[in-house]
């Protein structure tokens, strides 16, 4: 994914990128098609791109189990600077072009930040009930009753009080 800087001129650009996601590199989770909407502001000596990225994952949910796809929305912003890098450059977000540059690749960073945008925690669905600990039933498709059971057990002496105090 190139961007031709030689004859930019100086303003607001944008750009639209369809590609599958195996042209950068990437591999599972995602798959099929990204989007990417670039936005570039270009002044004098320095360049600032804002990349709206949209992805395709499946992932396998941390509770139940079961193969889900998603949607990953993620943005990055990296400022192109012409002249040298400074000798201490600490910062991620800022790539350095040598005067004659005539074009910016966007592959290696895209490829970073959709990786970076894959959540810690997937689940199917935020309020997914998961497996049951003891029988490993979906607990999503309905309770199996190991639940009653340990409760019952837990409360008996309690519920026997109850008895006797109502008695
Ligand atoms: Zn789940
Ligand atoms: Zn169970």
């Amino acid at each position: 994914m190139i961007i031709k800087i030689s004859n930019l001129s100086e303003g607001i650009h944008e750009y639209k990128f369809n590609e599958n996601v195996k042209n950068i590199g990437l591999d599972e989770p995602f798959f099929g098609n990204f989007l990417l909407n670039v936005k570039l502001v270009k002044t004098h000596n320095q360049i600032i791109l804002n990349g709206d990225l949209k992805l395709n994952a499946k992932f396998s949910c941390d509770r139940c189990a079961i193969s889900f796809d998603s949607v990953i929305n993620t943005g990055y912003q990296m400022v192109y600077l012409v002249g040298r890098q400074p000798h201490d450059n600490g910062s991620t977000d800022v790539t350095y072009l040598p005067a004659d540059a005539d074009k910016i690749d966007l592959t290696n960073d895209v490829h970073d930040y959709a990786i970076l945008a894959v959540p810690m925690k997937k689940l199917c669905k935020e309020d997914c009930k998961g497996l049951c600990f003891k029988c490993g039933k979906d607990l999503n498709e309905g309770d199996c009753g190991c639940a009653d059971e340990s409760i019952d057990e837990r409360w008996k002496p309690l519920i026997e009080n109850k008895k006797n105090i109502n008695q």
